[in-house]
């Protein structure tokens, strides 16, 4: 297959890409605009590929989108392009809403247009992936509810909200316009070429250097994690073999409240490379103002992608994180860059109090 790949410099699209080009026979065009969250150097490892060609640019410039599809012959978009940060959103929604909502309308007119001209064989095959978050459920309470594919949906924050809505018009294209859209709703992503500005590699990074570990509240919001190469797994079963108008959950069965996370963080970093004066990291957490609106737990059903599509997680969240400390221990080229652009700026915390 021929896919182009929205926001493949992104965290997730990154994974997809080389799991695309290092795994699989299929070719990627990676369309991304280059925003704050963007690292062309998470794709170092197959840029020289023939199978895989960067583009920079906009979801919203239906000109390029439409000239790319066709000059590619595209026969499939993974769109992950996105707004993706909550405290981001709650500071400023106004870009969650041109690219999230603006943006994939824009994506899956152009997709519409191009996908009536192709032939029937190829319009059969040819799909729009969607790719969401369980956040748009809302959350639960603390006990073993999850969320399945019939959950209502019940976003909290400026980007929840606006992952629904995209989720909704992708639905309204297959439902209205026969569109061959499939979706997935994913859990909590870690691994590899995380930005900085998020829990767990925040957390490994600021421990590393003996900082404070910001926690929100008493840390007791609980989400489910994925491994990311996990993830790109999962979407690439859910482009190749999904049913159109159909939705899947992809999780990780590891739910974890956040100072569970942030604990075992520490530890691994203890054992890994402790502190010069010995102190435990674990003396560094540092309970900050709780975000407005936080969800209390996320958990997610995936049995359907797991019977149907034969998926299933490879990494525990044990196996996982140790992974991915490690990762960050030896690839120091990678994050400094990044965490020498945003110096000064308190990655990841809005409001910091005791
Ligand atoms: P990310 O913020 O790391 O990457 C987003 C990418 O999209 C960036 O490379 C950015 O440059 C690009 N982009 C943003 N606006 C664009 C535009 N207008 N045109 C073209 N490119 C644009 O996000 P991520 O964590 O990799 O998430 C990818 C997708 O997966 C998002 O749709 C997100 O909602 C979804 N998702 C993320 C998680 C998670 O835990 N990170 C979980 C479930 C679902």
């Amino acid at each position: 297959m021929k896919i182009l790949v929205t926001g493949g410099a992104g965290f997730i699209g990154s994974a997809v890409c080389r799991h695309l080009i290092g795994n699989t026979d299929h070719s990627a065009v990676n369309l991304d605009k280059l925003t704050y969250a963007a690292s062309l150097s998470s794709l170092e490892s197959i840029q020289d590929s023939p199978r895989y060609r960067f583009v920079k640019g906009d979801i919203l410039d239906r000109e390029l989108v439409r000239t790319l599809l066709r000059s590619h012959d595209i026969d499939a978009i993974m769109h992950l392009a996105a707004e993706s940060h909550v405290d981001r959103s709650i500071d400023g929604p106004g870009d969650f809403i041109s690219t999230n909502i603006v943006g994939t309308y824009a994506l899956l007119e152009e997709a519409r247009a191009y996908w009536s001209e192709l032939s029937a064989e190829r319009r059969e095959a040819f799909r729009f992936h969607h790719i969401s978050t369980d956040e748009v459920y809302g959350d639960l309470p603390l006990d073993d509810s999850l969320f399945t594919e019939d959950t209502p949906y019940a976003p909290s924050s400026p980007y929840s909200a606006s992952k629904a809505s995209s989720d909704h018009l992708a639905n309204a294209w297959y439902h209205t316009y026969g569109l061959p859209v499939v979706l997935s709703n994913c859990s909590n992503n870690y691994g590899p070429f995380h930005f900085p500005e998020k829990l767990i590699p925040l957390v490994i990074l600021n421990g590393l250097e003996g900082k404070h570990l910001p926690v929100y509240g008493r840390g007791e919001n609980v989400r489910d994690w994925l491994f990311v190469e996990d993830h790109a797994r999962a979407l690439e079963l859910v482009v190749t073999r999904g049913v159109p108008g159909r939705s899947y959950n992809i999780g990780g069965r590891n739910e974890r409240s956040n100072l569970a996370v942030v604990e075992t963080i520490c530890d691994e970093l203890d054992q890994l490379s402790p502190l010069a004066n010995g102190q435990p990291r674990r003396s560094l957490i540092d309970f900050v103002t709780d975000r407005p609106g936080h969800d209390l737990r996320y958990a997610i059903d995936a049995s359907r992608i797991e019977r149907e599509l034969g998926w299933k997680a490879q990494e525990t969240f044990d196996t996982g994180l140790r992974r991915t400390v490690r990762w960050y221990l030896d690839n120091e080229a990678w994050w400094q860059p990044i965490r020498e652009r945003y110096a000064g700026q308190r990655l990841g915390v809005k409001t910091a109090a005791r």
